[in-house]
């Protein structure tokens, strides 16, 4: 049975309060160890230790190359624990170790490989064109690290997410403090663990425990200079009130609720299990899911037909097992919240064209399973149609012609992912600027790549992460003018006042 403590100041801690709750793995209910629930003052000595290690010399001088070895140090590190860190995703999260292995784990450590190669040649300092009049300034522009960062993770992919904002912030020279969400820090902190293994004591610290407790000691500690956040957007909205007293810099990657348009010359089997994949992929508990399906009249019911044949068709059990390809929810409260949407779709009038409540089956056990559940005749301005599910509920929406389809989608709070079907991708490239959403796809769902950034528009959030330039949600600019001019008569400016 794993027992958790904290993590800071380079070393393992006991929290102050001596409390710690349960880690219980959502394939079986089962509990399978306990981590430390960190209070107030945890929270003020992880972002001292993170304050002592920024100001230290001995990382504040770390050249870019520098930092770039310590990335590629990352990268090996995920490489050389996959199999543990996977082990531990799977235990507490539900994430299939086919996910993690194809996607989470290759995606961050070619991203931080990716960093790493870009990072010696990064423009930190940078030298604007000089003006010659009034006065000949010779001007330096130097890009410098923010201080101490709050890394702030939802559960859905715990590992993903941290690393997603573990590598811009230390490729720019900052030190962090993160707090993964209360039911999911087993690999975080093991990571935290392992990356102490070489990095300066205080450089990566952890405190795990409550969203309101730990969360909020965080974000108003005055030594914390920047929050970068992966979560809802209730409490991205929260984050953001509270920062504003500090003026501190925030990233915030939210909710998502994609549209997903057919258009009338879709491939239909394409579609169907893109469609699937899209709404499907870790039982829908993912930020960019495709879970609006907007289609027209001509296509809806072979469409809808298929659809439902490919929901069966997924394997429920424990996320260790490479055969299982349908995931758990994340927890049993988290399960319920799913069910109490599905209740809302039908008490709403939408129809059940598949799923529709908790899977029992034996290889369910007593895990958190929900059956994929297709609602058609679903309206917009339903509730299962207007907030994020989080959970394998997809809404199917018909639309008359293109120009609704595109208002229907663009009808949202949300702006993270949109995605068109259609055999003609030059006449869908042709609609991707009138869908207000960050990433939109052509023909698929899900891909991304460590080149492209990553982020919302509308309630979805604000900032980028993955590519390079996610590394400027870490850094801030100072510009240095330098004057050559010796003589007093001859400073053009100063003549304003002095005579
Ligand atoms: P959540 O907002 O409930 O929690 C996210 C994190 O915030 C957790 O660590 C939680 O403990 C913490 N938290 C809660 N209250 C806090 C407070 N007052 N101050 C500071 N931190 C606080 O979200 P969740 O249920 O863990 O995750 C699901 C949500 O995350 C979904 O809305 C999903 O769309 C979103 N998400 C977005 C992305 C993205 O990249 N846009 C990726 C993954 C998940």
């Amino acid at each position: 049975m794993i027992s958790q403590p904290l993590f800071y100041a380079g070393a393992r801690q006991e929290p102050a309060s001596g409390r710690y709750q349960d880690v219980i793995d959502p394939a079986t209910g089962q509990v399978v160890g306990r981590t430390a629930r960190a209070a107030a003052a945890d929270v003020d000595a992880a972002v001292r230790s993170a304050k002592q290690a920024f100001d230290n010399p001995a990382w504040r001088n770390l050249s870019a190359s520098q930092r770039a070895d310590i990335l590629l140090g990352l990268a090996k590190t995920l490489h050389d624990n996959a199999a543990e860190l996977i082990a531990l995703e799977a235990t507490s999260t539900g994430a299939s170790v086919v996910r993690m292995s194809s996607f989470d784990l290759p995606a961050v450590i070619q991203m931080a490989m990716n960093v790493a190669s870009q990072l010696p040649e990064y423009p930190f300092v940078q030298y604007p064109p000089i003006r010659p009049l009034p006065e000949a300034h010779h001007v330096r522009v130097v890009k410098e690290p923010l201080g101490v960062c709050a890394l702030i993770t939802a559960w859905n992919g715990p590992l993903l997410l941290f690393m997603l904002k573990l590598i811009p912030a230390l490729a720019a020279g900052n030190t962090v403090v993160v707090k993964p969400a209360e039911n999911a820090s087993l690999s975080t902190f093991r990571l935290v663990e392992l990356f102490n293994q070489f990095l300066p004591p205080g450089v990566v610290n952890i405190v795990t425990g409550g969203g309101a407790e730990v969360g909020d000691a965080l974000t108003g500690h005055p030594d914390v200079a920047k929050i970068s956040f992966t979560g809802s957007t209730g409490v991205g909205q929260h984050i953001q009130k509270r920062a504003a007293d500090g003026l501190k810099r925030v990233t915030l990657e939210l909710g998502g609720k994609g549209p997903s348009i057919v258009l009338p010359d879709a491939d239909l089997e394409l579609t169907a299990r893109g469609a699937t994949f899209g709404y499907l992929l870790h039982s829908g508990q993912i930020c960019l899911s495709g879970t609006r399906l907007l289609v027209p009249d001509a296509l809806h019911d072979a469409l809808v037909e298929r659809m439902v044949e490919l929901a069966g068709s997924l394997q429920p059990g424990n996320p260790l097992d490479p055969n299982t390809t349908l995931a758990p929810m994340a927890s049993e409260a988290h399960m319920r919240r799913v069910l109490g949407y599905i209740e809302a779709g039908k008490a709403e009038g939408a129809r059940l064209a598949c799923g529709g409540g908790r899977l029992t089956s034996p290889e369910c056990g007593a895990g958190f399973f929900v059956a994929p559940t297709i609602f058609t005749e679903v309206r917009n301005d339903m509730q299962i149609a207007r907030e994020e599910i989080f959970g394998p509920v997809l809404s199917v929406i018909r639309y008359g012609d293109v120009e609704e389809a595109i208002a229907i989608a663009n009808d949202s709070c949300y702006g993270l992912t949109a995605g068109l079907w259609s055999s003609d991708p030059v006449a869908a490239y042709s609609l991707c600027s009138r869908l207000q959403a960050g990433t939109v796809w052509i023909n698929d769902w899900h891909a991304v790549t460590v080149d492209s950034p990553f982020g919302g528009y509308k309630q979805s959030g604000y900032g980028k992460e993955l590519a390079i330039e996610s590394i400027e949600n870490y850094l801030q600019s100072k510009s240095i003018l330098a004057s050559f001019e010796r003589k007093p008569e001859f400073k053009a400016m100063h003549s304003m006042i002095l005579r």
